[in-house]
């Protein structure tokens, strides 16, 4: 049940009383009207205070209606009071205004109705204002709380408002303080916005002094906005001296991190070409040796075949047999590491004419495998280094004629296939097929690493370098290699170098 609504009705005229309280009580359920005709029970009326509302008349026996608003508002400031008479003059009315009055109605036979209407407008004029007071206050208080300061300057950028944090920011007591301090040009801020199109705002990370002198980092957004047709510029300033920092620590760091690998690098770059140095130069010296052991148990096993017994002889020729290999794999390993080594210089060369002294080279190999070449003329040129594509060349074909099948013919086919490159001119991819005993796809990878043998040497002699020298001779040339190959299928190695004519235009 809602609480009924108080009033004093205060009026010397019985009958004025009675309309004045029918009306109120059409309008009000429930309702309670005290009824007050004398200043005894107006000053307990207003000791107790037990009322929302007032209606009074001005000319009263006992005192005016402007002394009693004047009274009431005295100790209830927020409580509304109308006037409803016949003896005020506009004097009177003016007065009354002034001193909080919320409505003046003249007395007459159609009036009684509007004092209802007067007193429901006021205590809901009442509501408002509480309830605006209680928002103003919270607003206040949550201004406060922010850790953001948050200003509002004018055109002539003089500082109208602004909350504990903007203050705390820039280090000042007051607002006054703050507007004699030189922290910003404001003036221009607001030029500059008068000159956006909506919303005219604008962001910017702004560097600042305190009044102590210290300096900060701030993101400043200020919009342009009118209140009460006048142009004021608000704006929020937030602390980002923090970020900032660790920006620039991020960017020390960065850079730091860039010498660091740069040195790293360099040391590690050091650091491999001692190896291959070393690698080269044991492998140069350790070929003396080998081959006085190579040639002395050649000559053991010439001069003294008549003496010796099988088991001794079989013993020999195993040793000239490892030292032949061993050889071998030291020439592949000083060409994989003078490959990674030696300055290259590049220059269009005919693969056709290459091919052919390679064909010849491993002429005997081919006849003895009773092997099939088959180029498919003509073949483009290609921008390379005559000595490296030659080595390339005869480790594919090698290969080629090398791992297949026992009893199987080799067949080889090599031909090569022009390609449209995007933006640098078009690039010649070689092939090599072969009818071997084909490639697993999940060692396709690997075999061009150094040493990576996927057969026994009993089965198919080799080193395990020869596609090492193949990739890293090709990278060089700044080309690429790949293989397409099934097990027992047979295998296509390709190798992609830039066009010849590259080199011509
Ligand atoms: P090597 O021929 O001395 O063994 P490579 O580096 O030339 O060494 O080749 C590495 C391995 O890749 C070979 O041992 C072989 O297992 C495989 N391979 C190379 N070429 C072929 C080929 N054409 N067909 C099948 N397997 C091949």
């Amino acid at each position: 049940m809602t609480s009924p609504l108080r009033m004093l009705l205060i009026d010397d005229n019985r009958s004025d009383r009675a309309l004045v309280l029918r009306e109120l009580q059409r309008e009000f359920d429930p309702l309670d009207v005290q009824e007050i005709t004398s200043s005894g029970e107006l000053n307990r009326a207003i000791a107790i205070g037990n009322f929302d509302a007032v209606v009074t008349d001005f000319q009263l026996r006992w005192t005016t209606g402007l002394d009693i608003l004047e009274l009431i508002k005295q100790h209830y400031p927020r409580c509304p009071v109308v006037m409803f008479t016949n003896t005020g003059t506009e004097e009177v009315a003016v007065e009354a205004m002034k001193l909080g009055l919320d409505d003046y109605i003249i007395k007459g036979p159609n009036r009684y109705i509007r004092v209802p209407i007067a007193v429901r407008n006021a205590l809901e004029r009442r509501e408002m204002q509480q309830r605006a007071a209680l928002l103003e206050i919270r607003l206040q208080r949550l201004l406060n709380q922010v850790k953001i300061g948050i200003f509002r300057s004018n055109a002539e950028g003089a500082l109208i408002e602004a909350n504990r944090a903007f203050l705390e920011l820039l280090g000042v007591g007051s607002l006054a303080e703050a507007n004699t301090m030189n922290w910003l040009d404001l003036r221009d801020g607001y030029s500059q916005l008068m000159h956006l199109s909506p919303p005219q705002q604008q962001e910017r990370e702004v560097s600042l002094q305190k009044s102590d002198g210290t300096q900060f980092w701030a993101l400043l957004t200020t919009t342009l906005n009118t209140v009460e047709a006048v142009s004021v510029v608000d704006g929020l300033l937030e602390d980002i001296s923090d970020r900032k920092q660790a920006e620039v620590d991020l960017q020390q760091l960065n850079a730091t991190l860039e010498t660091r690998v740069q040195e790293r690098t360099a040391e590690l770059e050091a650091a491999n070409q001692d190896l291959e140095e070393f690698a080269y130069s044991i492998s140069h010296d350790l070929r003396a040796p080998l081959r006085a052991i190579q040639g002395f148990a050649q000559i053991l096993l010439e001069d003294l075949s008549e003496t010796l017994d099988a088991n001794a002889s079989s013993v020999l020729q195993r040793i000239v047999a490892n030292a032949q290999h061993l050889n071998t794999l030291m020439i592949d390993l000083l060409t994989y590491s003078r490959l990674r080594r030696i300055e290259i210089d590049l220059e269009p060369i005919d693969v056709s004419s290459v091919l052919a002294e390679v064909i010849a080279q491993i002429n005997s190999d081919m006849q003895q495998q009773q092997a099939q070449i088959q180029v498919d003329e003509p073949l483009p040129s290609v921008r390379a280094n005559r000595l490296i594509l030659t080595q390339v060349l005869i480790n594919l074909l090698v290969n080629a004629v090398k791992f297949v099948a026992e009893g199987v013919q080799p067949q080889v086919r090599v031909w090569a296939e022009e390609r449209a490159g995007a933006g640098e001119g078009s690039t010649v991819r070689l092939y090599v097929e072969d009818n071997g005993i084909g490639i697993a796809s999940d060692r396709q990878q690997h075999i061009f690493s150094p040493f990576t043998r996927l057969h026994r040497d009993a089965d198919y002699p080799g080193t395990g370098v020869g596609l090492a020298i193949v990739r890293k001779g090709v990278e060089r040339m700044g080309g690429q290699v790949g293989v397409e190959s099934q097990l027992g299928q047979g295998s296509r190695f390709w190798v992609e170098l830039p066009g010849g004519e590259r080199a011509l235009r």
